[in-house]
């Protein structure tokens, strides 16, 4: 028996079944190289715990509105399941599902102790108040209660989260315990125990990840970021700041070029002033397609899934793509990208700076101690650098693209927990 994987009809398909597809797709092909048995193929496609809830919302002219939320732990066989919380209206529990199983082969490639989980709310985080926002997140988080906390499952910010968010939950489940827990989220604000370097971590990380991928020097490489939200914004800042020339950003209000190069930290106060990057005055307005398409080295995707395709990706013309956000790239792109010989840092890989200074925060909550930014960035670059080397290896040795061979050490090592650990009873 294979690993099931939800029947194609197009027509149909949401963009979180298609970001499940892709997902048991990648499975699939690192089980088949690893010579899984079907039994743990099932095990391993299968998430471990799903929990869908109502989240009712009291908006602030006394309206209730109920929203859908989620919250699944894909694995727990190398540690505590570890993942971000999403507020996006599109969000499903096929995208979560996806995410989460992402974020267990990604903890287990860069060898930090976590199994791998996703939450998400149903909602466009835009138009709430920040009242409302806080009672969403209250009441979600009181909602899945009963499976998170600091040795069980520790979420984290994710796509229209933040530190706010994580402050909210962080209190929420403190009052519930009677004692203020600061180990049960990563991503907190300084004051309640976030880490040095965590704000920036999965944009540092992409960098390292691009600057060993180009094996050059970044002096004058061309590069366009589609989202410019926490991961984009100091990624391309990052790649700037090393000497890369970013000469094109896009963000959900529109996207902005200049040949010439675009100033990141003013872009960045631009976005802080107006919302986003549509108006920004020294650069020309590009289509959201045309992006993709630009003539330059290195293309960063720092938005959401699925968004190169087989319908785009034959007109990609960077020699290098490094995926900042999770699942980019479909099965399909990847073949056609791989045909025409570009490279692509995989998401596990490339975004895992995230996941590894998350980490470092809980650790340094759980021991209430805290490290200077340096040995949180020592820390970070290397965990890193030794994934990549890895990966990069184990392309090289059994001529696999970056993504099968980092596929191919995350889900080894999660097969490996399951076979020691044996089956109860
Ligand atoms: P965010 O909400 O801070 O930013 C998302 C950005 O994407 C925003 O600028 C938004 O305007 C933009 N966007 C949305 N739709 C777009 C579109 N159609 N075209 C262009 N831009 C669009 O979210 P984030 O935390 O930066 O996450 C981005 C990606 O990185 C997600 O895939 C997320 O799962 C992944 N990721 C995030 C972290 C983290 O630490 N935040 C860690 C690992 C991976």
């Amino acid at each position: 028996m294979s690993i099931m994987v939800p029947s194609k009809t197009p027509a149909l398909i949401t963009p979180g079944q298609q970001a499940l597809e892709s997902a048991l797709h990648q499975l699939n092909q690192a089980a088949e190289q690893l010579g899984l048995d079907d039994g743990l193929r099932t095990m391993l496609a299968t998430p471990r715990r799903s929990l869908t809830v109502s989240v009712p919302v009291r908006r602030e002219d006394g309206r209730m509105d109920v929203v859908q939320g989620f919250r699944v732990q894909h694995n727990v066989s190398r540690g505590p399941a570890k993942g971000g919380i999403r507020f996006h209206p599109s969000t499903d529990i096929h995208e979560v599902t996806a995410l989460a199983m992402w974020m267990t082969w990604k903890c287990a490639l860069v060898g930090i102790p976590y199994g791998g989980a996703k939450g998400g709310v149903a909602v466009d985080p835009t138009v709430l108040t920040t009242r409302e926002l806080e009672r969403l997140t209250r009441r979600y988080v009181n909602e899945i209660l009963p499976l998170i906390g600091p040795e069980k499952d520790i979420p984290a910010p994710d796509v229209g989260t933040d530190e706010q968010t994580m402050a909210w939950i962080m209190d929420t489940y403190s009052v519930n315990a009677g004692y203020s827990v600061p180990g049960v989220v990563t991503g907190k604000p300084m004051t309640l125990g976030g880490s040095l370097g965590r704000a920036g971590a999965t944009s540092r990380g992409v960098q390292i990840a691009a600057l060993a991928a180009l094996g050059r020097s970044p002096e004058g490489v061309t590069v366009a970021v589609q989202g410019f939200g926490k991961v984009g914004a100091l990624a391309a800042q990052y790649l700037s700041d090393a000497g890369a020339k970013v000469v094109a950003v896009s963000d959900v209000t529109g996207a902005v070029h200049s040949a010439r190069g675009l100033d990141v930290a003013d872009l960045r106060a631009w976005v802080a002033e107006t919302g986003g990057v549509t108006g920004y005055r020294h650069g020309d307005t590009l289509g959201h397609d045309e992006l993709f398409e630009l003539d330059v080295d290195v293309l960063v995707p720092a938005a959401l899934e699925g968004v190169i395709t087989e319908a785009n990706a034959p007109r990609i013309r960077a020699r290098l793509i490094v995926e900042g956000a999770n699942g980019p790239t479909t099965p399909e792109a990847d073949e056609i990208l791989a045909a025409n010989g570009t490279t692509i840092v995989p998401d596990i890989l490339a975004n895992a700076g995230g996941v590894i200074v998350s980490y470092l925060e809980w650790v340094q909550n759980m021991q209430a101690f805290s490290w200077s930014s340096n040995e949180v960035e020592v820390k970070l670059r290397d965990l890193m650098e030794g994934a990549f080397g890895e990966v990069k290896s184990l392309a090289a040795e059994r001529g696999l693209t970056l993504r099968q061979a980092a596929h191919v050490i995350g889900v080894g090592r999660v097969a490996e927990a399951h076979q020691m650990r044996g089956l109860y009873p």
